[in-house]
């Protein structure tokens, strides 16, 4: 498929510089409505405003309720046969508090050394604002959009969305599109931004050994009665060696080879190992020691313990013979693996080595994988100026992530925000200049158009079946 270049929008852009200060107003009293999705204060307020807000600049919006806090979904379809976006974000955010480190009231937007600060600002508000001030000026100078255009808002990001599985297996057919953009994240320290190409997915669970029926004296019992502690750190011990391989059957089996493209872009991605072990106090990354930094955290899966614990862990010494012990794990996913297939591999390697440890499945999300060379990604990456690199698999979890293998469609994530952007109340921030930066967004869309001619977007399903097994050194 040939692209054309990216069409002229100065008329656009000059609409934006023309109302950048109604935009930025628009944005603070926007910020000024609590949403916040922990104890759901001023969640239907604030669906519907921004459903109001949608629907007044000429997208068709609507409040679809679920079983926890609503989604807000809006379109517009003004090229039939034009590929389909879906842009992603959530009008909820976080809780406040501790209300007493705000330097200005979290719901008082305030503009200090030209950075705009309020809750939510950085995440998500500013940016899916932005996305539809995008929108509202590009049909006010051209009277329609050149793509299918949805925006999907959920409420309920900050605590984990919760629904985003169900609602996504629901409105399977409301939800078809070629590309779905969310903006949610921040950039790098040095203000690019990077295009990330999907998340590993991630399974928790937890695992129980049981010894006794209650602690024990380690001189009288010592030697007779079993430590589950030990149990537990003997069956670990199977399940990942000291060269840092999972030694769990199959365990890889799902895992692919970078492709060529996909290995040269990981390299290219700027990264200061040094800075980052000195920064840590670390002598050396984890095992294997031979793999690149972005190789890690994109292309293998990992066993992590997130904590072993049983027994006496206070002050001095007690001669306990503890009587049950427990692990937290996580396994994060990548390629082809899935929540379910790992869970399976790991229930039946703690079978065969320990078939009294009880396996306790805790929560799950499948990675997903948007292909580098999709038809959407160099223009994206061409147009989006000051980002010069591209990220294929994400190391946090993001649920929207999750919605490619439900849906078939692939996620592509453009953060926008200061990489200061923080939970904690002084650091999250959004430039003040916003208004202006809010609408360059459309420089996102502009590539993704209706220019592009053919509609076998099809082909950018991130389940692209690439089935080079990986060796395992
Ligand atoms: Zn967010």
């Amino acid at each position: 498929m040939s692209l054309q270049p990216v069409p002229d929008l100065s008329d656009v852009f000059a609409y934006v510089d023309v109302h950048r200060q109604e935009f930025l107003d628009r944005l603070i009293a926007y910020l000024r409505m609590p949403s916040i999705s922990a104890h759901g204060q001023g969640i239907a307020e604030v669906a519907q405003y921004i459903a109001d807000v949608m629907n007044r600049i000429g997208l068709a919006a609507r409040i679809i309720p679920a079983a926890g806090w609503p989604m807000v979904l809006a379109e517009r379809n003004d090229v039939p046969g034009a590929p389909t976006v879906i842009l992603y974000g959530h009008y909820d955010v976080q809780p406040p508090d501790p209300l007493d480190e705000w330097i200005s009231p979290p719901f008082e937007p305030t503009i200090r050394d030209g950075r705009l600060y309020a809750r939510g600002v950085g995440d998500n508000k500013g940016q899916h604002f932005a996305q539809i001030l995008a929108l509202e000026s590009l049909l006010a100078c051209r009277g329609a959009l050149p793509c299918n255009v949805k925006v999907l808002l959920e409420g309920e990001e900050e605590i984990g969305s919760p629904q985003m599985p169900v609602f996504a297996r629901a409105h399977r057919d409301e939800l078809k599109a070629d590309l779905v953009i969310t903006s949610d994240g921040p950039v790098d320290a040095d203000g690019r931004s990077r295009l990330r190409f999907g998340v590993r997915g991630v399974l928790s669970f937890e695992l129980r050994a049981h010894g006794a029926n209650r602690d024990l004296h380690s001189g009288n019992w010592g030697g007779v009665v079993p430590n589950p502690i030990w149990t537990l750190v003997h069956l670990l011990a199977t399940m990942k060696n000291d060269q840092g391989i999972v030694t769990i059957d199959g365990f890889y089996d799902n895992v692919d080879t970078p492709t060529p493209l996909e290995q040269e872009t990981l390299d290219g991605l700027p990264i200061d190992s040094v800075a980052v072990k000195q920064s840590l106090d670390l002598a050396e990354f984890d095992q294997p020691v031979e793999r690149g930094f972005y190789e890690r955290l994109s292309t293998w899966p990992t066993f992590t313990i997130n904590g072993l614990h049983g027994g006496y862990g206070g002050p001095g010494s007690k001669t306990v013979l503890p009587h049950e012990a427990f692990a937290k794990c996580d396994v994060r996913l990548v390629e082809s693996q899935t929540a379910d297939e790992i869970y399976a591999k790991v229930e039946a390697h703690i079978r065969r080595h320990a078939p009294g440890v009880e396996m306790i499945r805790q929560g799950s999300m499948d990675p997903s994988k948007t292909r580098l060379d999709s038809p959407y990604a160099d223009p994206i990456r061409r147009h989006r100026v000051k980002n010069r690199y591209s990220f294929r698999q994400w190391a946090a979890a993001c649920p929207i992530m999750s919605l490619p293998r439900r849906s078939a469609f692939p996620p592509s994530v453009f953060p926008t925000p200061t990489p200061t952007n923080r939970t904690t109340p002084q650091t999250r921030t959004w430039r003040s200049n916003a208004s202006t930066r809010a609408s360059r967004p459309v420089r996102q869309c502009s590539p993704i158009s209706g220019r592009i001619a053919s509609r076998n977007s099809n082909l950018i399903n991130c389940q692209d079946a690439r089935k080079v097994k990986r060796k395992i050194p």
